[in-house]
């Protein structure tokens, strides 16, 4: 059994045996020790509110018996062969993807993190096209990998070299001073411009139907479709990366729905396991048939995180998390605005849908603004509540809790950001 030996000593382990490049997200980090659906304690036995479940990973909540025990029943009696074997879990999530998928998709391929399933798709896309450039949006975020990097708008999460050329970056459907209507139109004449010029050239195109680390970014209703039929004219496939917003996050089962728009290519991970590792993508029949070369994966579609990924989606539907993502959501969003009400010069715009919200912080200037949202994310956690932050300037407060919160959390979690605001307020 594990001797917690204080966040001092991990504070200082990870210093020295990490790559320094590790990402500090707070200041003052704590150190979580155990997790009970949306709570989570510290090493001191201090309970947290958990307003950001990982990045939208835990959306059944931390250690929920109904997966876990499912979980741990496969561990015990088959964790792991290769895929040379018949094993029934894979086939049974496969199977069960299917039925949620839209539009056509049946096939799916399983993996092990976002990376991967969206390195996955950029190759079956190159691989059913013979085409080899990309488009993606600005402040995307779409993995660590090579190729994924190299989608990534987001400076932050890209080397600024080394990466594959083959990327025509598109404007993103927002601008703090466009209205939404006309900040799609402005992307869309972006990307018929590039389009126009070497259409030809794209396998895909890449996007989050609304950008989780870019600052919850959501495009106008009509955005998607019309940016699917310029795609569809030049015989470019688009790639839904649903790794953040899929499994019912934001009040759908998949956010494209919210569109009215089927990709050819989904790619998913994080709350697929809801903390165990299984990610995966997912095509038609016809797109499938491209990935011509034997491929395998040690881990991907594994008894064990395949057998959590079936009791994920069992909760999910027992429990109909969507429609409570939907409902939920609504509460949180109007606490926000409330808020925005509030202290109009602190908070800029409330923005997302379902449980996945943003809200986006002003400040003198950019450095001012990011600095008052650590402020708060920091407060936010003394007192019991952790909050994500996002976006192109780190100034927007994120919150993706479990999506089993309860509105009791949410009003409590409202009425004590109220305090820190005021604090933050009367400090100025
Ligand atoms: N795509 C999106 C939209 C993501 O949010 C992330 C992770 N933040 C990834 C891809 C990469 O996933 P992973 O870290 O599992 O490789």
């Amino acid at each position: 059994h594990q001797e917690f030996i204080g966040r001092e000593a991990v504070v200082a382990k990870r210093g020295e045996y990490f790559y320094p490049c590790t990402v500090h997200f707070y200041r003052d980090s704590p150190q979580l020790v155990r997790g009970s659906m949306q709570f989570v304690y510290d090493e001191k036995g201090k309970r947290y509110t958990d307003f950001f479940a990982g990045v939208s990973v835990v959306a059944c909540g931390h250690c929920n018996p109904a997966i876990t025990s499912r979980t741990i029943e496969q561990l015990q009696q088959l964790q792991h062969t290769t895929t040379i074997y018949l094993t029934q879990p894979a086939v049974d999530l496969a199977e069960r993807l299917a039925e949620v998928l839209p539009g056509s998709m049946c096939r799916t391929f399983f993996v092990n993190s976002g990376s991967e399933a969206n390195e996955g798709a950029l190759l079956l896309a190159r691989m059913h096209t013979g085409r080899q450039g990309f488009l993606a949006l600005e402040s995307g975020l779409h993995g660590r990998t090579n190729l994924t990097m190299s989608v990534t708008g987001l400076p932050m999460w890209r080397t600024d070299r080394y990466l594959a050329e083959e990327v025509s970056f598109i404007e993103r459907p927002y601008h703090p001073e466009l209205s939404l209507d006309d900040a799609a139109t402005r992307s869309l004449e972006s990307l018929k411009r590039v389009l126009e010029q070497k259409g030809h050239s794209f396998a895909a195109m890449i996007v989050e139907p609304i950008q989780g680390n870019g600052g919850m970014i959501m495009p106008v209703s009509w955005y998607f479709r019309e940016l699917k039929a310029l795609l569809d004219e030049h015989g470019v496939l688009l790639i839904a990366d649903e790794i953040q917003t899929g499994f019912g996050r934001t009040g759908a089962m998949f956010a494209m729905e919210h569109f009215g728009v089927v990709p050819d290519i989904i790619s998913m991970a994080k709350a697929l396991g809801n903390g165990v590792p299984v990610a995966a993508f997912a095509t038609t029949d016809d797109i499938a048939l491209s990935l011509n070369r034997p491929s395998a994966s040690t881990f991907g579609g594994n008894p064990v995180s395949a057998a959590t990924a079936l009791a994920v989606l069992d909760y999910i539907r027992d429990e109909r998390l969507p429609e409570r993502s939907a409902e939920l959501g609504q509460r949180l969003q109007a606490g926000l605005l409330a808020l925005q009400e509030r202290y109009p010069e602190l908070i800029a715009d409330v923005r997302g849908t379902g449980l996945m919200l943003g809200a986006e912080l002003s400040g003198e200037d950019a450095a001012a603004a990011a600095g008052i949202t650590d402020d708060i994310l920091e407060e936010m956690k003394d007192r019991g509540y952790l909050i994500g932050k996002n976006g192109v300037g780190r100034n927007v407060l994120a919150f993706q809790p479990p999506l089993i919160i309860t509105a009791g959390d949410i009003d409590g979690m409202i009425a004590v950001l109220d305090e820190v605001l005021l604090q933050v307020r009367n400090r100025k």
